[in-house]
């Protein structure tokens, strides 16, 4: 579907990178920096970066409560390695799992991986781990896409995907079309709700 409008929260991080993922996909990505610019939005991507330093720029722009009024609304979110951290249970708690950060620990900080997606394909899809959490729990509603050493790296659960790798720094954009495709039913069921 064209048009939809992607927000990017580009607080801190690597928000360019995604922004440049949706556009190649066809959506228009919009940075987000303040609660104003939350509405309209059909979606939204929290990127990686630092998980406390995002956190506490959340509070301090006042968008927190923007940020709920969309997860509520049922728009999709995608958190991607420090906004996984943001968007799990003892953060925002959009998301039923709990981040471990830094999990791989200081030999393994920053490496690549061939993993298998869910939903991806056949072709496994290369993910790049720059300080990565892993999910050390979740609850029974939440959906592993993908494991790496026996801990999920991507998840999903309702209109709230996340994953523990930087798919907006490769060229490769399946993780983000998994993405565009829950925006595109997102926004095909409030369509049918406001008809009704
Ligand atoms: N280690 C960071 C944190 O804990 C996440 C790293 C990243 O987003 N690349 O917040």
């Amino acid at each position: 579907m064209a048009d939809l409008r992607v927000g990017v929260l580009a607080l801190q991080g690597d928000f360019e990178a995604h922004a440049k993922t949706l556009r190649a996909l066809g959506a228009e990505p919009r940075e987000v920096r303040t609660p104003a610019q939350m509405e309209g939005l059909d979606a939204l991507v929290i990127p990686g970066g630092e998980s406390t330093t995002i956190g506490k720029q959340i509070s301090s722009a006042g968008l927190e409560t923007a940020l709920r009024a969309h997860h509520e609304a049922g728009r999709p979110i995608l958190g991607t390695c420090a906004g996984l951290i943001v968007c799990d249970a003892e953060h925002l708690g959009f998301i039923d799992a709990v981040a471990k950060r830094n999990a791989f620990g200081r030999q393994l900080q920053s490496f690549e991986a061939d993993i298998e997606v869910e939903g991806a394909g056949d072709e496994p899809l290369r993910a790049v781990f720059i300080r990565a959490p892993w999910v050390e729990s979740h609850g029974e509603g939440v959906e592993v896409l993908a494991s790496y050493d026996g801990h999920p790296v991507a998840i999903r659960e309702g209109s709230v995907l996340a994953c523990a790798f930087h798919p907006e720094l490769t060229d490769d954009p399946r993780f983000h079309a998994i993405f565009m495709a829950m925006t595109t039913a997102a926004r095909e069921r409030a369509g049918e709700e406001a008809r009704r």
